[in-house]
């Protein structure tokens, strides 16, 4: 991929990449322009499938760009990827796992091949900035790898167990992790990479078939990864790619019979939707791997190092509009250090550079569309009757702002911890700021809500161990300059939530993930020692 061997991408490391990440990007970019406005298929059986109605795809950043046409999936077409699936699982459940390993590492050395590409694609369709855009599919990469490897190490999880001592006879005894079937992949808008290619990945290297339907705003990104698993070989069926809205071809694919598990990724109210009707309308529980929003929160001790706090909760609290699931949405800081704080945070804050993404420094692109743009507004509108209106709050619409949804990084202090958006999942550039008197009470607050996703931490490395004890989180942080809630990287960071933002307890791109894509078998052979 060209770049420098030494530099080891993360979402920790993309602030100062190589010069050659640059000129790359600026190439692939002007390719994928070129593009604008073609047409592109679903993928069932390893052929293209068109539909009859078409969805546009249109460029948060400038809404007159029509990135391309998409298929508005309907019924039938539910019904046919999982029809193929569910043929696909006949040969590839049988497949040796070694086979599927090294499938899945040629499909994540495709991705990664080709991450600039997709970083563009995600530039323009998501609006993220260029390093978070390359990230984005490089992580994809890695979480492919980082399953395969697992796999490989529990040499395919065939595990010999005891001997039941029996006289005259050997009874011998084997543990083996089995497919489920086809597994259902629904991806958010905000990661369509990593939340895409990450779980069908580990679905597919299991020994599942896959049915992957991702967000109706970010089509492009997963019909690239699509392209990646047919480049690689994986055989017809075994992954399948079908666009469409969630309400209608999602809940259809959700509700079908032959659907044995889903890896859903998105917001509270839709997972926690699908987990109902999984529980009352399924004949016998599936596996529901869910993966939900965040309300994280940032605990600051009056001891923290101001500079490397207010640092990485602006990284935080900004990087990527604060549409991340992860996005430090609350802070709450101890009395004696607060107003240093949110002074540094202004400062930091109004420097930031809004704009178009695709370009080298800019830090924030466009919200992802009307709804959004115009939740921001309401949520402003809100906080400033509650509380104090430290920067943003505002709307961007002239010049090149004019046709995309851009909106300014906002941060509100004094807003009283009664308040209901304290607790509500915003996810926008909308932090709130609150005074507390002691560490315990930031951490009531900090846990008091419904969501557990991450969390960050600034203070002394004993408060920070304190921190660790007591926080209701699945990733946690403390003392990071380069994201205060923020920067999970598979194989160092892996990537879940805790009560509702997450189903399972058990986090991407760690030693705990794949299992989930398995069922444990257990075979007991006897036989008479006679029989020798
Ligand atoms: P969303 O509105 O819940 O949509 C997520 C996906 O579900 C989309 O593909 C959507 O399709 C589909 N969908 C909608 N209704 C459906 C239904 N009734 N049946 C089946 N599928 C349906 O979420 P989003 O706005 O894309 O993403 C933002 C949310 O995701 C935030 O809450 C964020 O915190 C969360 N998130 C969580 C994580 C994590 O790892 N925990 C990571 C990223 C994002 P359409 O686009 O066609 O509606």
């Amino acid at each position: 991929m060209g770049s420098d061997k030494k530099f080891k991408l993360t979402y920790g490391t993309m602030y100062s990449p190589p010069e050659e990440f640059h000129t790359s990007f600026e190439s692939n970019l002007a390719d994928l322009r070129k593009t604008f406005g073609q047409e592109y298929s679903m993928i069932i059986d390893g052929k293209e499938v068109s539909a009859d109605e078409k969805i546009e795809n249109r460029s948060p950043i400038n809404t007159d760009q029509v990135i391309g046409l998409f298929q508005k999936g309907d019924d039938n077409i539910a019904n046919a990827a999982i029809a193929a699936a569910k043929k696909a699982f006949l040969h590839w459940r049988k497949t040796p796992w070694q086979e599927r390993v090294r499938l899945l590492r040629k499909a994540a050395d495709l991705i990664e091949d080709r991450s600039y590409y997709i970083g563009a694609a995600m530039s323009l369709e998501v609006g993220k900035n260029r390093m978070e855009g390359i990230g984005d599919a490089v992580e994809t990469a890695e979480l492919i790898r980082y399953a395969c490897e697992q796999l490989e190490k529990n040499s395919g999880f065939e595990i010999q167990m005891g001997s039941d001592p029996f006289v005259g006879l050997e009874s011998t005894n084997r543990s083996v992790m089995r497919p489920y079937g086809v597994w259902l992949v629904i991806s958010p808008f905000n990661f369509p990479g990593a939340l895409t290619g990450g779980p069908a990945g580990a679905a597919m290297v299991a020994g599942n078939t896959i049915v992957m339907k991702p967000a109706t705003d970010t089509p492009l990104t997963p019909y690239l990864l699509a392209k990646a698993f047919l480049d690689a070989g994986i055989p017809d069926g075994v992954f399948n790619f079908v666009t469409g809205p969630g309400s209608t071809l999602g809940n259809t694919l959700v509700n079908h019979p032959d659907v044995a598990g889903v890896t859903f990724t998105g917001s509270f109210d839709v997972g926690m939707g699908i987990f109902r009707n999984f529980a009352q309308n399924g004949r016998y529980v599936r596996p529901t791997i869910l993966e939900l929003g965040g309300k994280n929160p940032t605990i600051v001790s009056k001891h923290a190092n101001i500079e490397d706090t207010a640092l990485g909760i602006v990284r935080s609290a900004f990087g990527l509009q604060g549409q991340k699931c992860s996005a430090c949405s609350r802070v709450l800081v101890e009395e004696s250090v607060h107003d240093e704080l949110v002074e540094r945070l202004v400062t930091l804050t109004e420097k930031l550079a809004i704009g178009d993404p695709t370009e080298r420094n800019i830090f924030m692109g466009p919200v992802i569309n009307k709804n959004s743009y115009r939740d921001f507004q309401d949520f402003s509108a809100e906080l400033l009757s509650a509380g104090r209106l430290l920067t943003g709050g505002k709307v961007l619409t002239d010049g090149n702002y004019a046709k995309g949804f851009f909106v300014t990084p906002t941060l509100f202090a004094d807003v009283p911890f009664s308040h209901r958006l304290w607790k509500h999942e915003m996810f926008l550039p909308i932090t709130t700021i609150g005074k507390i008197k002691n560490l315990e009470e930031g951490m009531q607050i900090a846990n008091d809500v419904d969501y557990g996703l991450t969390s960050g931490f600034y203070g002394s490395d004993e408060e920070a161990s304190w921190f660790f004890e007591n926080i209701e989180a699945g990733v946690n942080y403390s003392n990071r300059p380069q994201g205060a809630t923020t920067g999970a990287w598979p194989g160092f960071q892996p990537f879940g939530g805790w009560k509702g933002s997450g189903s399972t307890g058990k986090n991407a791109g760690g030693v705990h993930y794949l299992q989930m894509y398995m069922r444990e078998q257990v075979h007991n052979r006897v036989r008479k020692l006679s029989d020798f």
